[in-house]
């Protein structure tokens, strides 16, 4: 069931759906325009969420933004015929696909080549209902490097390339007059191409680039919208986790224990189970 919300003031949004991994779709209305952030995993999800848009009066999109390349984030792209911007890496990537005829000879290949996985197949299946020859990709004709600013009149969004170990072309979305962070999958470990990992000079970097906005509310695209107190409370374990890898190295057990220490759970109590696999997705990115 698609679930939709005004956020806030000018922020809507489409939630996350996990049956087809279908991320978080938001639109940023201002005064004179309205951007897109994201542009769903299939032109079903696009509808949706622009029939949505449609029945609450907001201003139709007049132009996307692309936080990855992911498939999820970006084959709904042509369904909404606007300009989109993305980072060069994106564009590239997206260039590529946009000339692959789909089918399951080709999902095959890029899944041996480690561009997507075998989770990905299955989702693909279900959100396609089984034709992949529907998929049509289109490439971002707005290319930025860094930064890109972008004035919705009263409303500014920065937009900002980060990479990470989730994706290397992850970029994340400020609305400065809303406080609000967009961080697509950024904090995400890594999905494809081995084992999921996490590297911790990457992933403290990134921390910090994302604690030096102080937004109020923080959105992960595959998550719900959280406010400052509650993101920093979950993200604040994953931080300690990672300081305690950059000490032990693979020593997971001092790892464990020392994180447990810092958490102050008592001498039975458990780790929180993701915060277990988290340690896992770290070890795997340990220099072997
Ligand atoms: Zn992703």
């Amino acid at each position: 069931m698609s679930e939709f919300e005004r956020i806030s003031e000018h922020i809507y949004v489409m939630h996350a759906e996990h049956g087809t991994d279908r991320p978080l779709l938001a639109a940023v209305a201002g005064s004179s325009r309205t951007l897109l952030i994201d542009g769903g995993n299939s032109s079903a999800h696009a509808a949706a969420f622009r029939e949505y848009l449609e029945r609450e009066g907001v201003r139709a999109p007049d132009m996307m933004v692309l936080t990855h390349h992911h498939w999820d984030h970006s084959f709904g792209l042509a369904e909404w015929s606007l300009p989109a911007i993305a980072q060069r890496r994106t564009a590239d990537i997206l260039r590529g696909f946009a000339g692959l005829e789909w089918n399951e000879g080709t999902l095959e290949r890029l899944i041996a080549e480690g561009v997507v996985s075998e989770r990905t197949r299955a989702d693909m299946l279900a959100e396609y209902e089984g034709d992949l020859s529907r998929i049509r990709v289109e490439e971002p004709n707005i290319v930025f490097e860094r930064f890109i600013d972008v004035d919705l009149g009263g409303l500014t969004c920065e937009i900002r390339y980060v990479g990470g170990d989730h994706s290397e072309d992850s970029c994340i979305v400020y609305v400065k007059e809303e406080g609000t962070l967009f961080l697509g999958d950024a904090l995400a470990p890594s999905v494809y191409g081995g084992p999921m990992k996490y590297t911790t000079g990457k992933f403290l970097a990134l921390l910090d680039t994302v604690f030096a906005y102080g937004a109020d509310v923080l959105v992960e695209s595959h998550g719900r919208p959280a406010s400052r107190e509650a993101f920093y409370d979950d993200v604040r374990r994953y931080e300690l986790l990672a300081r305690q890898v950059l000490r032990h190295g693979s020593d997971k057990e001092a790892v464990l224990r020392d994180l447990r220490a810092e958490l102050e759970l008592g001498e039975d109590a458990g780790l929180p189970e993701e915060l277990e696999e988290a340690a896992g997705y770290f070890m795997n990115g340990l220099e072997k």
